[in-house]
């Protein structure tokens, strides 16, 4: 079994990004829009912020309180995209329930979307457009293809069905001519798909979801679960078990969150293209 080793891939992702922005004259712009005090996004906001700092960034945090309108955040979104000082604009999710994220997401410029959610980012993937594809799904194609695993007729199966992760993962793996399955808490007979997974990507949400019996012998198991169990972080597979049978799979953490991170970077790069 080898590890896939997504803090060092970033890392290398991210030291080759603070070359690139050391050379290019203007300061990079990134606008984070944050509403209300969810104390997950506190954590990732700030994460996101200090990696601005470190690679020299000019990194912006729109905190806006809980009560704000929906009308007031589409305002700051398009005051950020007339902004010639800011390349990329994230809006932090969750939101509170009042505002409506997608009509929120759909606002930010195309040109500006560095996180992929806005519909003409999602059309352009599914049309196979170049666009901003959304981190975590451009993450772990970018994971599989440094270890040279071959995506070309194998049979990936992904357990998630969300916008953010196994949409656009299905849409990037046929792209590569993947056989992709895309299961969900709805599917029967779960383990019939999974037992016959060249790869598995699994984004539920639940510890110790995959066992050593749902797997195939060699397969390649990507885990882009983050779950808490006693304080400490874990993913959806049971590692011990799953590890001694898989050819490849990713740790959590230092698997996929870190890809994710640094993919945001890799496409606010690309709005300097
Ligand atoms: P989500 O929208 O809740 O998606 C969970 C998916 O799992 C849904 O498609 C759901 O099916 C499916 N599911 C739930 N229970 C199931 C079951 N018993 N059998 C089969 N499928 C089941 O969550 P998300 O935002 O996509 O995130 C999923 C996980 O990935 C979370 O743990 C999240 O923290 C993690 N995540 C990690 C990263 C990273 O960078 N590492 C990034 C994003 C998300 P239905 O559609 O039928 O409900």
């Amino acid at each position: 079994m080898q590890l896939l080793d997504g803090a060092k891939v970033a890392s290398e992702i991210l030291d080759s990004i603070k070359i690139k922005i050391k050379k290019y004259e203007k300061k990079i712009g990134f606008a984070i829009i944050w509403v209300g005090d969810n104390e997950a996004s506190s954590i990732y906001v700030k994460n996101k912020l200090k990696k601005c700092e470190e690679l020299g960034i000019d990194g912006k945090l729109y905190h806006l309180e809980e009560n704000t309108t929906e009308e007031e955040v589409l305002n700051l979104i398009k005051k950020l995209n007339n902004d010639d000082n800011v390349n990329g604009i994230i809006l932090q999710s969750p939101v509170p329930k009042h505002i409506d994220i997608k009509k929120c997401f759909n606002l930010i410029s195309p040109l500006k979307d560095i996180d992929g959610f806005s519909s003409v980012s999602v059309g352009n993937l599914s049309l196979g457009v170049p666009s901003f594809v959304s981190c975590t799904p451009k993450g772990i194609i970018k994971l599989l293809d440094y270890y040279h695993i071959p995506l070309k007729g194998k049979n990936v199966v992904i357990i998630n069905r969300s916008n953010i992760v196994g949409k656009p993962l299905f849409n990037l793996l046929i792209a590569r001519d993947a056989t992709v399955t895309m299961c969900h808490s709805k599917t029967e007979n779960l383990e019939y798909f999974t037992k016959n997974a060249d790869i598995l990507i699994s984004a539920v949400g639940i510890p110790k979801f995959i066992t050593e019996d749902m797997v195939k012998d060699e397969a390649v198991v990507i885990d882009v679960g983050i779950n808490r169990v006693d304080g400490k972080v874990c993913g959806d597979v049971d590692f011990a078990s799953v590890s001694k049978k898989a050819s490849y799979i990713t740790p959590v953490p230092k698997g996929v969150g870190p890809m994710t991170i640094a993919m945001i970077f890799e496409n606010l790069m690309e709005t300097i293209k």
